[in-house]
């Protein structure tokens, strides 16, 4: 469980002896106790009891799963309580007291969830192979010395080739390994790679793209789409109808992060029609991870802080401006209500400007203020008001504004065609197609999102749809939330709505873990599709390896990876 912090003081096993010692479990809240030590912290320099304190994390932990995964479903009169945290007695007893049910906790709880993926895992293997091919009565050691390679290996009883378990049985503990650490320099990310090495075979653990060092399984799908991630990205870089600069133009660096995932065209079809010479910012990779992270002086969302890497490097390419303006609202679309960007997203100039690393870089800042849901005429205005005290003539800024809007428009015509011919492709084919949805810095900023969105094409064939080429902008979300202010939660929804529409698609929402509007517009995305959905989050720490997990089972449940073969459990697939 989360909360090491204070394991780490008190000790494991004084955890749950202290906990149930308490008589006034202090109300910690319910976010994951990773994210509680702060509190937790405060309420110790302010007296509190460290037994109160034990038993309030135990009962967030309660809560936390009771409102963020149960999420109002019906809860059963006895319960079975399994998995590693299950040997926390405090937990179970707080389970036990906000639930008011019976709660049982097997034995051998922490495997019991790996015994059960075996026996469907047999299972499958019996469906795929037929099953006089597996008896688990062949599944017996093989003799030591039979087997050069020390693995159980089942004996073929098929000219067939046989199916090799990798299983290395219980006696794990005395298996002789060796374990060498190496950086891979495979990419800019340099992981720390651990190897080991098992009785001849290796295994790869640290990485964070999965491509270098693990064999995959060929994908028995091909996607029948086009790459629409791969198109995106080159609508949205292809600079071609753009003005050229002047040689010794003055130069202004655009950092690739937030806003630039979704108005480049924009902002450099402006910025070159004025007679700037403009610069991209390296794509997200470690360094610039690590020099957002020098930087931030809050705890701003994971695409905050990256934003704040790009900034940081920019400022090294030696640029004389740096892009960083100050949008309060995305875009001009039909609502009743008024539209908003995240206050992080807003405020973006004012909270880099303030990190003190940042302080000198902060000079080159370029930021003007801009409402894009007032519309063109208004947001020119706006710029005019910007740029003429740069000496700048209000024709020139007028007619870039105008070539700016222009080709955002262009990057959003040719996002929706090729969206349109891709949902006709599926309907064709009769094949699923999965709708990313979520803000656009997450979905397409590889070195965010560990490039998953990528390596579902690639490894397993998904036919993904990004939001932005679905027809969002015209979908009516009143009836499923008639307040939603965010303007990419409106997108969102609406997307989640068309995929509700439409029997051939579903959802991966890729998000990050601080992200307030997300956390708030997930809740709505369940109704708005009316069919469960996963959710990745991203916070910059992970590898790849869990989430590509959670994909598998998430695209099998669907009958993406291969037709079902049982009735699926309708449930939400939440990717901590
Ligand atoms: S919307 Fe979410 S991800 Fe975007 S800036 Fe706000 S908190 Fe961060």
């Amino acid at each position: 469980m989360g909360g090491d912090f204070i394991v780490h003081r008190i000790g494991p096993d004084q955890f749950a002896e202290l906990a149930l010692s308490s008589k006034a479990p202090i109300r910690l809240g319910e976010r994951c106790t990773v994210f509680m030590e702060r509190d937790v912290n405060s309420y110790m320099q302010r007296g509190a009891e460290k037994a109160d304190l034990v038993a309030g994390l135990a009962c967030s932990v309660v809560y936390n799963y009771i409102n963020r995964v149960v999420r109002g479903r019906r809860i059963g009169k006895c319960i079975f309580f399994q998995g590693g945290t299950a040997y926390n007695d405090a937990v179970a007893a707080a389970f036990a007291a906000v639930t008011g049910k019976q709660i049982i906790v097997p034995p051998h709880n922490g495997v019991i969830g790996a015994i059960g993926a075996a026996l469907l895992a047999r299972e499958q293997m019996k469906q795929a192979r037929g099953p006089a091919d597996l008896d688990l009565a062949d599944q017996r050691p093989t003799p030591r010395g039979d087997n050069r390679e020390g693995q159980y290996v089942r004996q073929a009883r098929q000219k067939t080739s046989p199916p090799v378990s990798r299983f290395r049985g219980y006696d794990l503990s005395k298996v002789s390994y060796s374990l060498r650490e190496f950086t891979c320099n495979g990419c800019s990310n340099a992981c720390r790679i651990q190897e080991f090495t098992v009785e001849g075979n290796k295994t790869y653990w640290g990485d964070k793209c999965s491509e270098r060092f693990r064999h995959r399984t060929k994908r028995p799908v091909e996607p029948v789409t086009m790459d629409l991630m791969a198109m995106r990205q080159e609508f949205l870089t292809d600079d071609s109808n753009v003005a050229q600069p002047p040689t010794g133009a003055v130069t202004v660096g655009i950092p690739m992060a937030m806003f630039a995932y979704e108005q480049l065209p924009f902002w450099r079809t402006l910025l070159r029609g004025l007679g700037f010479a403009t610069v991209l910012s390296a794509p997200t990779n470690k360094e610039i991870i690590q020099a957002g992270q020098d930087a931030v002086v809050a705890e701003p969302c994971f695409p905050i802080v990256v934003a704040h890497g790009h900034i940081a490097c920019l400022d090294r390419d030696d640029v004389d401006h740096i892009l960083v303006p100050n949008i309060i609202s995305a875009e001009e679309i039909p609502s009743d209500v008024e539209l908003h960007l995240c206050p992080w997203h807003q405020t973006l100039p004012f909270v880099a400007r303030s990190a003190p690393a940042l302080t000198e870089t902060a000079n080159k800042f370029m930021s003007p203020q801009v409402h894009f849901s007032d519309g063109p005429a208004a947001v020119t205005g706006e710029l005019v008001r910007f740029f003429r005290p740069m000496g700048l003539k209000r024709s020139k800024i007028r007619s870039a504004a105008a070539a700016a809007f222009e080709a955002q428009q262009t990057f959003k015509r040719k996002c929706l065609t090729a969206g349109a011919a891709a949902l006709d492709v599926l309907k064709r084919t009769a094949r699923r197609g999965v709708v990313l949805v979520g803000r656009p810095y997450n979905i397409h900023d590889p070195g965010v999102n560990l490039a998953v969105p990528r390596k579902l094409r690639q490894y397993y064939g998904v036919d993904c749809i990004p939001q932005d080429f679905l027809p969002t902008g015209d979908v009516d979300i009143s009836k499923i939330n008639n307040n939603m202010y965010w303007s990419l939660g409106r997108h969102v929804l609406a997307a989640a709505k068309i995929v509700g529409e439409n029997p051939n698609l579903d959802i991966i929402y890729i998000t990050n873990f601080k992200c307030g509007p997300d956390s708030f517009v997930k809740h709505f995305t369940k109704p708005a599709a009316g069919k469960p959905f996963l959710t990745l989050q991203f916070d910059g720490h992970s590898n790849d390896a869990g989430i590509m997990t959670r994909c598998e089972a998430y695209l099998d449940s669907k009958g993406i990876l291969r037709p079902r073969t049982r009735p699926q459990p309708q449930q939400q697939a939440v990717v901590t």
